[in-house]
Parts: C-alpha cells; structure tokens; sequence
C-alpha cells in the first residue's frame, strides 16, 4: 500500500487561516500523530478509518477535517457526528465550536433526553453547519424533516466500535441514517479499538477508505502506571476507597462500577461517611446529569463515580486517578475506563480493586492487553 503522507505541522495541511487561528488560540502547537496522517486524507473527500489510542486526539482529527471542508456561507447542515452518549456528543459540539472560534460556525448537539420539543425549537431557524448527536434521536429529527440531510457531505461515527456494536442497540439507527444521507456522502470513522462491526460498515457504506492506524503514539496507555488492590472480601473495598480518598482529591478522580445500582449504593456510603462525590448514571435525568457534568468540568466537584456511561470518549484534562471499583465485565471497556486519565500525555494512574473472584478476569485483562498490573505500592503519592 502507498504511504500515507505525514504533516508535520498545522501550517503544512493548508488550512483556512480562521481555522488555523482557531486552533492555536485552542491552545495546540503540534499535530498529534493522528491528526498529522488523518487530517489531510478527510480534506482530500475519500472515505477515512482512523483508529489511534484514547487521550490522542481523534476529535480535533475530524472536526478540523469538518471545518476545512464546510462552506460557511451557506447556512444548512453539512457534517454530521454520531457518538454513543449524551455528554460525549454535547463534548464533540463544544470542540467544534471552540476550533471554529474565528469561523462562525454554528455547531449543535441533538442529543435526546430533553423533550424533542426542546431540540426542534434549539434547531430550526438557526442555519446550523455541524450536527452532534446521539444517533436515537439524530434518526428521529431527520424522520421529522427537521434535520435536513439533502446537504450533508460529511458523516462522522465517533467511538465507532461501541456505535455499531449488536448490544448496544444503535446499529439499525445508523444503517437507516446512512440510508437518508446523500449517496456521495464522505463517512469518517473513529475508535481507539476496530472490531468486525466497523469492518460490515466498511464494506456495506464506505467506497475504498483509507485506513490509518497509529498503533503506538509517543503518547500512549503506557502512560498510565496500573495497580491493583486485592481484598479478601467485597465489603473492604469501601475502606479501601476512604483510605484513599485524600489521594482522589488532589486532581479530579473517577471511580467506576459496574451497575447503576451500584454507582447509587456507592455514592450514598460515600456522602454518609462525609467524603464529598457526586455521581452520574444513565437512568439519571438529563439536567441532573448536565449539571454534575458540568461542575465535574468545572473542578466543582472532583470524584465522580459511574457506569460505562463515562467508559467512552470524554475528556476532562485534570483526571489523574481512574477507579475501578468494579473490574469491568466487557473486556474492551478496561482501556476506554483508564482511559479517562492520562489524557494528551499527561501522567495517569489506574487502580483495580480485586476480590478473589474478580482473579480470572484480571488475567483475561492482562492478557488481552498484554500487561502486568502489579500491586499498588503502600504509599501512593510515591507512584
Ligand atoms: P481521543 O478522542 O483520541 O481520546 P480527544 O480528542 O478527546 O482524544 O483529545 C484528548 C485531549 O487532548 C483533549 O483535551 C484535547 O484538547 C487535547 N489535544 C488534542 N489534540 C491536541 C494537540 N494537537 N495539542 C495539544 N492538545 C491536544
Ligand atoms: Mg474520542
């Protein structure tokens, strides 16, 4: 296969000059090894597959490929995000609008949860470029003829893998998306893991794509120093948790289980025992839900316990501490968790609380991942 081409910097991709102001204003210097192969491969309209590890980028990788191909005078819908969950997409609307600061680009999340009143009133009229959503509600707007698709030149499947995933349910709704999408439509995919899924909807919506893979960044998982904690029984992982509670609190800290029932057992202990927490699952109402989100990204709050919800995509740079209070059940979902610190190279740490029983899953997970996760030193501030 021919070599993929590497822009060293974001000068090189001949970007709008509104774009590249909007970039460094945002803060970056330098392409990640992601953007600088992926970002010029979606201008140049083929179809994309990128994959790289979490933390690395991805999101400005395909929204500065959505603002350098977007017509801003005209004022309809031309690129559309899909991801699987309410906060990651309100995340992705918020990147897009940042980076297109100096722009004027009009970028929106439609993501359920609200009334769809709410969302209907939020679009119409507004000349909206950049759609972020949920693919449930996404597929009902444009049902509705709310969202019109006539325009849309561009299709993004953020966290691809968990999209198209069977369980997850999402799959027909995008295969119907796909369907009220014009036929020259570009499709962009990203995920830090593949699977057999993304490679259907390769074959069965995708014309040729180019696929670029960064298997090991500079910046990388190996960032992020992995513990385990062995208890004899369920009940001590509470004290093991209160006992490092100072330790959570120095940056910001996320603490996982595995059920909601769980995330709300667990936040209860926590508040009765007065450790500060909040929590956050998906049965929550969504303004509760936006509000926790909210003072969590405003480092209001700074341990926040909660399901799978949080596993995938979203990216609060002070996380420094991911735990597992639970060893997750989905194998997959052990990267995206620890994952949520250490993001764009910083230093992060996980630690896995294990009872007996939880020792085969822990070597199914060192084994998948070809790790060692060794046992947490006494004193973590030496780590
Ligand atoms: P991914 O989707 O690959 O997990 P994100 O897109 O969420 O990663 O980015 C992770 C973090 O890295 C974000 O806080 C983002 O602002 C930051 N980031 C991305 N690209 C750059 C860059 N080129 N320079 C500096 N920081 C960056
Ligand atoms: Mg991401």
């Amino acid at each position: 296969s021919k070599k993929l081409k590497i822009s060293p910097t974001f000068e090189t991709m001949k970007l709008k000059n509104d774009l590249l102001r909007g970039i460094y204003s945002y803060g970056f210097e330098a392409p990640s090894a992601i953007q600088s192969r992926a970002i010029t491969q979606i201008i140049s309209g083929k179809d994309v597959i990128a994959q790289a590890q979490s933390g690395t980028g991805k999101t400005a990788t395909f929204t500065i490929g959505i603002l350098q191909v977007i017509e801003l005078k005209r004022r309809d819908l031309q690129a559309l995000v899909l991801s699987p969950t309410r906060e990651l997409a309100s995340q992705i609307s918020q990147v897009v609008s940042n980076l297109g600061d100096y722009m004027n680009v009009k970028a929106m999340a439609i993501t359920g949860g609200k009334t769809l009143k709410d969302d209907i009133k939020k679009i119409q009229g507004t000349g909206c470029h950049v759609v972020s959503g949920t693919p449930g509600r996404v597929l009902d707007m444009i049902k509705r003829q709310i969202l019109t698709t006539r325009n849309v030149q561009m299709l993004v499947l953020d966290e691809a893998d968990e999209l198209l995933s069977e369980t997850l349910g999402f799959k027909q709704q995008i295969y119907d998306i796909f369907t009220k999408l014009p036929p020259a439509c570009q499709v962009v995919v990203v995920s830090a893991t593949m699977s057999k899924d993304i490679l259907e909807v390769t074959k069965k919506f995708m014309s040729d794509p180019v696929k670029i893979l960064v298997k090991k960044d500079e910046i990388s998982l190996e960032g992020i120093k992995q513990y385990v904690v062995n208890v004899d029984k369920e009940d001590w992982k509470f004290d093991t948790l209160c006992d490092l509670y100072d330790s959570l609190t120095i940056t910001q800290c996320v603490i996982f289980c595995n059920t909601k029932k769980k995330v709300d057992w667990l936040s209860h202990k926590m508040s009765q025992s007065n450790f500060a927490v909040v929590s956050m699952h998906g049965d929550m109402k969504q303004e509760d839900r936006d509000r926790i989100m909210n003072d969590f990204r405003a480092g209001h709050s700074r341990v926040l316990i909660s399901t799978d919800v949080w596993a995938r995509g979203i990216d609060v740079q002070q996380i420094s501490l991911v735990i597992n209070y639970d060893i997750p059940d989905i194998l997959e979902n052990y990267i995206h968790r620890i994952g949520r610190s250490g993001r764009f190279g910083r230093k992060g740490c996980a630690i896995n609380f294990a009872t007996r029983d939880d020792t085969s899953k822990l070597k199914e997970i060192e084994k998948f991942y070809s790790i060692k996760i060794k046992p947490m030193p006494a004193n973590l501030a030496d780590v």
